[in-house]
C-alpha cells in the first residue's frame, strides 16, 4: 500500500479537490481518496504538482509521425494537403520508425488511450504491443460515386486485420466521401456498433465547397482530376450537408469544427445526442492559423474531446500542451475543465469510460501528475505531464 500526495487533484469529472491523498494498493488500484493524513506516514509521496488522470488522445494519425516538421505552417488545409501528398512514402520501414518513437512520446506525455486514424496497415504491428489503447478508425475516401465499392473493400480489408471492438470504418471528410461510399460506412458502422469519426470544417473553403461549389477545396479536387460536373452549389454548410447523413445514434466525433456555426451545431446535436467535438488547437493553429468558437459550443452543452492530430501538423504529440494552448487563448476555461475534455470525455467517446479516464476508488490508478502546476491561480501555464 502507497500513498500520493498532491495540492490539486482533478477527476477527471470536472471536480477539483485540495490537499489530497491518493492510497493506492499493492495490485495498483485505488482504495482511498481522502484529505486526512494516513497512518502510515513513511508510505506517503508528496507530490509538488497536481494529479489528473492519464489522457486519451480522441484523435491522431500514428502512420504520419515520420512528417513532423515537413509542411509548411501557416498556409490553410488546401496548399497542407498538397504538400502532404507530395511528401508522403509507402516504405513502411520509416513509417515503423517514427511511429514507435512518437507512441513513446505519447506514453511519457500522459496518454493512454487514442482514437487513431490509419489509412494502411503500417502501424498494426506497433498498436498490437499495447504499449497504449488503440481504437483504429480504418479512414475511407472516394468522392466519386464509382469508387465506393473498391474503397469499401480496400477499408474492410483492413479492418479485418484488427482486434474486434477496437476499430470504426469512418468517412475522411464531408468533402472526401460519395454518399455510396458513405451509406456502406454507416451500416458497417451500424452492424458493428462502432464509433464513427469525421474532419469537418477544418477551412473556410470546405464550406464555400457546398455552399457555392467554388473555392479552394472545390480547385483541389477538381486539378486532381476528379469530376465535379454534378456537384451543385447546395447553400448549405458542410456541417448541414454531412450531418443528416450519418448514423443517428451511433457516437460520432467531428474533429477540428474550426468554422463551425452555432447553427451547425445545434444540429448535428439534434441529429444525434451522442455528438462529440474533437478541437485539435495546436494543429488549428499550425494549418489555419484560428481556433474553433469555444464560448459557443460551451453555450451547446457540446461534448468536447481533445486531439493531437498528427506530427504533420503538430510539433508534438501532448494533450497537455493543446490544453495550455486552450486556456493561452481562452482564460475563462477552468484547468478542471479542460481536465475533463482531456480525459473522461475521450474515453467515453471511445467506449472506454468503465476503465478509464476518471480518478475514483477501486479504479486502477492511471495518475498523471502536472509539474510546474500553478496551485494558486490553478492555470496550466508552465505545466508538464510526468507519469506517476
Ligand atoms: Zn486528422
Amino acid at each position: 500500500m502507497r500513498y500520493y500526495h498532491t495540492p490539486t487533484l482533478f477527476d477527471g469529472l470536472g471536480n477539483v479537490a485540495f490537499d489530497m491523498y491518493i492510497g493506492v494498493n499493492n495490485e495498483g488500484i485505488i482504495t482511498s481518496l481522502c484529505s486526512t493524513t494516513p497512518v502510515a506516514t513513511n508510505a506517503i509521496t508528496y507530490l509538488k504538482g497536481a494529479i489528473m488522470p492519464a489522457m486519451v488522445n480522441a484523435h491522431c494519425h500514428l502512420e504520419l509521425s515520420y512528417l513532423q516538421g515537413k509542411i509548411s505552417k501557416h498556409n490553410g488545409i488546401n496548399d497542407f494537403i498538397t504538400e502532404l501528398e507530395n511528401l508522403k512514402t509507402n516504405h513502411t520501414k520509416t513509417i515503423q520508425h517514427h511511429a514507435q518513437i512518437a507512441q513513446k512520446t505519447m506514453c511519457n506525455n500522459g496518454i493512454i488511450a487514442v482514437g487513431d486514424i490509419s489509412n494502411t496497415d503500417a502501424t498494426f504491428a506497433i498498436k498490437e504491443q499495447q504499449q497504449l489503447y488503440y481504437h483504429t478508425f480504418v479512414e475511407l475516401y472516394g468522392f466519386s460515386p464509382s469508387r465506393a465499392k473498391t474503397a469499401y473493400t480496400l477499408g474492410l480489408d483492413l479492418f479485418n486485420q484488427l482486434p474486434k471492438g477496437k476499430a470504426s470504418l469512418t468517412p475522411h471528410a464531408p468533402y472526401s466521401v460519395s454518399k455510396q461510399l458513405l451509406q456502406l460506412i454507416n451500416a458497417h458502422c451500424k452492424l458493428n456498433n462502432a464509433p464513427l469519426t469525421i474532419h469537418t470544417q477544418e477551412s473556410k473553403a470546405e464550406n464555400e465547397f457546398f455552399e457555392f461549389a467554388t473555392g479552394k477545396t472545390f480547385n483541389r479536387i477538381h486539378n486532381f482530376g476528379i469530376d465535379l460536373t454534378a456537384h451543385m452549389a447546395t447553400h448549405q454548410s458542410a456541417m448541414q450537408y454531412i450531418a443528416p447523413q450519418l448514423p443517428a445514434t451511433l457516437r460520432t466525433q467531428y474533429v477540428h469544427n474550426t468554422f463551425t456555426t452555432a447553427h451547425d451545431v445545434a444540429l448535428a446535436q439534434t441529429l444525434n445526442p451522442n455528438t462529440y467535438w474533437c478541437l485539435c488547437p495546436n494543429t488549428n493553429i499550425y494549418i489555419e492559423n484560428s481556433l474553433p468558437n469555444i464560448p459557443m459550443l460551451l453555450h451547446h452543452n457540446a461534448l468536447i474531446t481533445l486531439g493531437t492530430d498528427s506530427l504533420a501538423s503538430n510539433d508534438q504529440l501532448c494533450i497537455v500542451a493543446e490544453m495550455k494552448t486552450l486556456q493561452r487563448y481562452y482564460p475563462q476555461l477552468t484547468t478542471a475543465l479542460l481536465v475533463q475534455w482531456a480525459t473522461h470525455n475521450g474515453a467515453k467517446f471511445l467506449g472506454i469510460d468503465m476503465s478509464h479516464g476518471n480518478i475514483a476508488i477501486g479504479r486502477k490508478a492511471q495518475l498523471v501528475e502536472l509539474q510546474n502546476f500553478n496551485h494558486e491561480t490553478q492555470c496550466l501555464v508552465e505545466a508538464t505531464p510526468r507519469v506517476i
